[in-house]
């Protein structure tokens, strides 16, 4: 369905960035890979996918903190790939503690990585897409862009104003075949979330699976993980004609956490 189309996933070296750019290979998409990790497995990655659906799929580890290098990001896609035409915004951290203890650091990371780095991505991909006259923003908020909790002032922040960045840009692309939406997942076991799995495990004195089972319990009426794969046809669902029409969403995938 994708064939010839080239995507942008940043934060995609692991968890729901991987899925994405799994998911959009699958569908003959080229993709350019983004994030941190071992260069080892990141070059695994690249080549299996490239193998496994014969894509281009390429590597820039430009840091989302730095707006110089996520314009060489967007420069490097167009070199490598041809163009964006799908630009999935994804790259994320959490750093969970009261407002009052909240280190001032990390309030800059997540709100420059969660947020600010899509405004820039953004604001370099678009002109690309007008030219072509298509093209599809898809940015990972959170149930947390929807519904606040204890202790994540930085990421619920961060979350909010990526769906709000999300509506803006749906109006001002609305009729040029651009469409700009967000997934919103709720728990998915990934990196990001295993810290803290560990702690409420930590703190129940049970081990890590029960400690899974107790954080779905308070939030996700479904009981389960929303999985990487599951995220991953959501976005491709995004590309599809039949969501020509659908912009400016911020669809929950949250097992009904944010229907109570
Ligand atoms: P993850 O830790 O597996 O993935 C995060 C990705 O971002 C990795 O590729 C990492 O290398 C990259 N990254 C981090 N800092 C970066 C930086 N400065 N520059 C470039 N890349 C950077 O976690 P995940 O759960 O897959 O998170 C992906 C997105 O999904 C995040 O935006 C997160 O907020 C969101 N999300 C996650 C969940 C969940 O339950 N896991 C729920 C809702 C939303």
């Amino acid at each position: 369905m994708l064939k010839g189309k080239n995507a942008l996933v940043t934060g995609s070296t692991s968890g729901i960035g991987l899925g994405i750019a799994r998911a959009l290979a699958e569908q003959g998409c080229n993709v350019m890979l983004n994030g941190f990790g071992d260069t080892g497995e990141i070059e695994r990655n690249r080549s299996l996918l490239a193998a496994e659906h014969g894509v281009t799929v390429a590597y820039c580890g430009a840091d989302m903190t730095r707006p110089e290098e996520i314009a060489g990001l967007v420069a490097a896609t167009v070199k490598e790939l041809g163009s964006v035409d799908i630009l999935v915004n994804n790259a994320g951290i959490q750093h969970t503690a009261p407002v009052e203890d909240f280190p001032p650091e990390r309030w800059d990371a997540i709100i420059a990585i969660n947020l600010s780095a899509a405004f820039h991505t953004t604001r370099h991909a678009l002109p690309l897409m007008r030219k072509n006259g298509w093209g599809r923003i898809i940015n990972t908020a959170s149930v947390h862009g929807l519904v606040a909790s204890v202790n994540k002032a930085a990421y619920v922040t961060a979350k909010h104003g990526l769906i709000g960045f999300t509506k803006v840009v749906a109006l001002e692309t609305a009729g040029t075949g651009i469409t700009c939406n967000a997934i919103c997942p709720g728990w998915v076991r990934t990196e990001l979330v295993e810290p803290q799995i560990v702690a409420r495990a930590e703190a129940l004195g049970v081990d890590i699976e029960e400690g899974g089972r107790n954080m779905l319990a308070e939030k996700q009426p479904s009981r389960q993980f929303v999985t990487v794969e599951q995220l991953g046809e959501v976005a491709v669902f995004l590309c599809s004609p039949a969501a020509n029409q659908i912009t400016g969403v911020a669809l929950p995938v949250d097992g009904g956490w944010t229907a109570q």
